[in-house]
């Protein structure tokens, strides 16, 4: 007898790699390690079957936040009937709601892009002042909880955080509890070694950033070497993508007049055949950049730019909190967007939330309002930075209180402190401006260097 096919909700890459491999009666010895790592069972007849997965628990010592078990699907799908309206938390007075959140987990990089940052670098922060891996998991429990279901990673360049794969790991198990994507945001230089892990961790999208197809070029753009790298990542994800995996790719190219505008066109054409997003970036201003009106190329232009020589250039229906407005050549695989912060802002529909690698809760790219969620986080850790030991000391002092051991005048627990975070972020969240200022008062605004926000 066949089978039934039972596919989990948010199918992992070495899931639809093994599930390519059974479609085509592939044998599994050929498939690459991240699809082999899987522990479904495979019929050869077109026929999944799954055996029970094991997803990564909470690192040990890692407190949970509030957030209800696994679930069966019965259940899953009673929660669903019965979902409560998104958390007013999240929800800012525009009724925007905010699920989804961009996480720096670095400020540190190994390019310098003109745009990014100034040449002399920018100051870091201490170590201690960024946030430990477990702070980083906890917050992301603690926003998925509340309803965000994509988290990016970003940075500074993330994949220079050496554990950015362990921490993917524990970021990806929060699958179980409503997280639906877990993207990158990358300059790609070393990402052609991390992927196959990350993929297995539960990636499910890669921006990539890239801004030249000239290598010449690439070294004035970013002040450093490694064009070669960046298109080794970037085959490897379509490669991965032709196996399988279930990962989107997008190239994200900031164009900057008299620097790179002659590549517009190069970076439609890899759309011939190939399927990639490339989406144009309005140069935008930021600490130490040097912005002037002058170098920006907007969105407008770049569509004259495209049309002269592709003039079917036609719109594609976008989803409600598209950054990108997408269009497509007709008979190109890839899709070309477009990133118009500067001259038609999308503040409207905006559901993006930023915390910044110091711990810094951000609520608009463009806006230089923070708070600190590191430091109220630490209050019960004397101010210093929580590894895994201290969440587990604290976690026992949360446990005995609770079991009636300690008296009121200890150390709050978790449960207080979840709830004062979460205080926090709503505050935050409802001072929101309704859009972000014009282009004339942003480019006299303070804000951060860009790579140390978090794009
Ligand atoms: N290092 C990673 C990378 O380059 O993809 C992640 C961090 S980077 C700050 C995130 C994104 O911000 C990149 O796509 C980059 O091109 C974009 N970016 C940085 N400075 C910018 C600027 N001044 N205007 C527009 N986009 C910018
Ligand atoms: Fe680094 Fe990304 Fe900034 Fe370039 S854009 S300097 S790669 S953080």
């Amino acid at each position: 007898m066949t089978p039934m096919v039972s596919i989990r909700p948010g199918p992992s890459a070495a899931h639809n790699a093994l599930r390519c491999a059974a479609l085509r009666g592939k044998p599994l010895l050929n498939l690459p390690a991240w699809a082999l790592r899987t522990r479904r069972s495979i019929a050869t007849n077109a026929a999944v079957q799954e055996t029970p997965v094991e997803y990564p628990s909470y690192p040990p010592g890692v407190p949970s936040v509030s957030i209800a078990p696994r679930r069966s699907l019965e259940e899953r799908k009673k929660a669903v009937k019965n979902a409560k309206p998104f958390s007013e938390f999240l929800t800012d007075t525009f009724n925007r709601q905010h699920d989804y959140l961009r996480i720096s987990i670095t400020e540190r990089c190994n390019l310098r892009c003109l745009y990014c940052m100034p040449e002399e670098g920018v100051p870091l922060s201490p170590p201690a002042h960024l946030l430990t891996t477990p702070e980083i998991f906890y917050l992301s429990s603690l926003f998925v909880s509340q309803g965000v279901n994509k988290i990016r990673l970003t940075g500074g360049e993330p994949t220079v955080r050496r554990d950015i794969v362990p921490l993917m790991q524990s970021i990806g198990s929060l699958r179980s509890k409503g997280l639906r994507e877990l993207a990158l945001t990358t300059n790609g230089i070393s990402l052609h070694r991390k992927l196959d892990s990350m993929v297995e961790a539960g990636l499910t999208g890669v921006n990539l950033s890239l801004d030249t197809l000239d290598p010449f070029q690439f070294q004035i753009m970013t002040r450093r070497k490694g064009f070669e790298a960046v298109m080794k990542s970037i085959d490897r994800v379509l490669e991965m993508k032709k196996l399988g995996a279930n990962i989107k790719l997008k190239v994200n190219c900031v164009v900057m007049r008299g620097l790179n505008e002659r590549e517009i066109i190069p970076f439609v054409e890899l759309g011939r055949e190939k399927d990639i997003e490339v989406r144009f970036i309005e140069y935008m201003p930021f600490g130490g950049n040097k912005w002037s009106q002058g170098k920006m190329i907007s969105f407008q232009e770049m569509l004259d730019i495209i049309r002269t020589k592709y003039p079917d250039l036609r719109k594609v229906p976008g989803h409600k909190n598209d950054t990108s407005k997408t269009y497509e050549v007709p008979g190109f695989v890839g899709k070309v967007g477009f990133i118009t912060s500067m001259t038609n802002d999308f503040c409207g529909t905006c559901n993006r939330l930023r915390i910044t690698g110091d711990g810094n809760l951000k609520v608009c790219l463009h806006g230089n309002a923070e708070v600190s969620l590191r430091d109220l986080l630490r209050k019960d850790n004397g101010g210093e930075p929580i590894d895994q030991e201290a969440f587990e000391r604290i976690r026992q002092i949360e446990m005995d209180r609770r079991d009636g051991r300690l008296s009121d005048q200890t150390v709050l627990g978790w449960g207080q402190r979840e709830k004062e975070l979460l205080q926090v972020i709503g505050a935050a969240v409802k001072r929101k401006a309704e859009k972000h200022a014009d282009i004339g008062d942003l480019e006299n605004m303070e804000n951060r260097p860009m790579i140390l926000i978090g794009g």
